[in-house]
């Protein structure tokens, strides 16, 4: 049987779970995952561009379990009151090869995309870190500043967009929650925003190599989380941050990264760290309180196996809000499959009955 996650289904799960309960379990699946870094069958996402976006096929697998994930980038989107970034995907069975679920994943992204920012942060920034500055405000940044909230200790966040209406938007919803011991500040430019930070995360979408972030900017001990730049042409880091004799960048796979990252900008032999290894203890997280890190972020497929994982298994406890649906043939015998044609539909049972709701 095929369960179906829509967006109001993993919204919901979301409200039961508690946001803050659901990162820190993408978090740990994430963690636990890239520890088994060399049971994953890994490659660089496959991506069809066009000259407004890119849609994106990003598969990975475990040897048990498999998944892949359909995602677009389009930044001028928003203009059209559509969003930059959707998502979807299956988890499978790689001993039958059969569906198990079918998820939106457009929430699930920008949650997982937090969680694994935090989990980077976690080794990469300074553990006293209070104070981080939010460059970029639209779909993710929310997220992104919840998980920084309650999963890192941040306290103070510092906002810059180029459009006003999205760091209002983000204060808006943040101030609505009335979260204990945060404060919040819109800023003039990325500059002010950045000033003093802790931790800076920029999450901006353009198709461009952008400079977001420029050298001068950049503090002695900050944390760079890098979410914005995730594909050819379109990076936020000027590249002389990267080149800094005290900073060290940090990627997810390697291989993706060189084509998608911040690190597109740099010669193929630049040094980078794998963040598995850093996990496992084969690479250190941060040296010293005066150096700068850089999670270049570009998402990669095991995040979204992680998440899938999570789903699957908090629909385990929450059944009611899935949905089976009728994607595979269930049949008496399968080397009949012309036989469902002919047969009437309760016996092909092509249709799934729902599951009964709960109480
Ligand atoms: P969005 O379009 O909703 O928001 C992007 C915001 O950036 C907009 O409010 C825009 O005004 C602002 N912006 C653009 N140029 C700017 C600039 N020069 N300075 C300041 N702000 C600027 O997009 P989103 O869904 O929030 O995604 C943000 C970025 O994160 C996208 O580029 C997306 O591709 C990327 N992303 C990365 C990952 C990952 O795993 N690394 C996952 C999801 C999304």
């Amino acid at each position: 049987m095929v369960n179906y996650l829509g967006v109001n289904s993993v919204r919901e799960l979301v409200r039961q779970v508690g946001l803050a309960r659901f990162l820190q379990q993408l978090v740990d699946a994430m963690d636990s995952d890239y520890r088994r870094w060399e049971q994953f069958d890994k490659s660089a996402r496959q991506a069809i561009h066009s000259p407004v976006g890119v849609i994106e096929l990003m598969p990975t697998s475990d040897g048990r379990l498999y998944c892949f994930k359909y995602v677009n980038g389009h930044p001028k989107n928003t203009a059209e009151g559509l969003l930059t970034v959707t998502a979807f995907g299956v988890l499978a069975d790689v001993d039958t090869g059969y569906p198990l679920l079918v998820s939106e994943l457009t929430l699930t992204t920008a949650l997982r995309t937090a969680a694994m920012s935090v989990l980077a942060a976690r080794h990469l920034a300074r553990p006293d870190s209070r104070r981080m500055a939010l460059i970029g405000n639209g779909a993710q940044s929310e997220f992104q500043a919840l998980a920084f909230y309650h999963l890192l200790g941040i306290r103070a966040l510092r906002l810059f967009d180029t459009d006003p209406g999205a760091s209002l938007k983000l204060e808006r919803n943040l101030a609505r929650l009335a979260l204990p011991g945060l404060t919040v500040e819109r800023c003039a430019s990325a500059a002010e925003a950045v000033r003093g930070c802790d931790i800076v995360t920029t999450a901006t979408a353009d198709k461009r190599n952008a400079t977001i972030l420029l050298p001068e900017m950049i503090e002695a001990g900050m944390h760079l989380n890098a979410v914005g730049g995730d594909c050819p042409g379109k990076t936020e880091l000027h590249a002389d941050i990267l080149r800094r004799p005290d900073a060290r960048v940090v990627v997810e796979f390697e291989p993706q990264s060189r084509i998608e990252g911040e690190i597109q900008q740099m010669p193929a032999d630049f040094p980078v760290t794998e963040f598995h290894r850093i996990l496992t203890g084969q690479a250190p997280g941060r040296r010293t309180a005066q150096e700068v890190t850089v999670f270049d972020s570009v998402g990669f497929a095991l995040e979204d196996f992680s998440a899938l994982r999570t789903l699957r298994a908090l629909l385990q406890q929450y059944p009611h809000l899935g949905t089976p649906i009728d994607l595979v043939p269930q049949m008496d015998n399968p080397k009949d499959l012309f036989g469902l044609l002919h047969a009437p539909a309760p016996q092909a049972r092509t249709a799934l009955q729902p599951e009964p709701q709960a109480a």
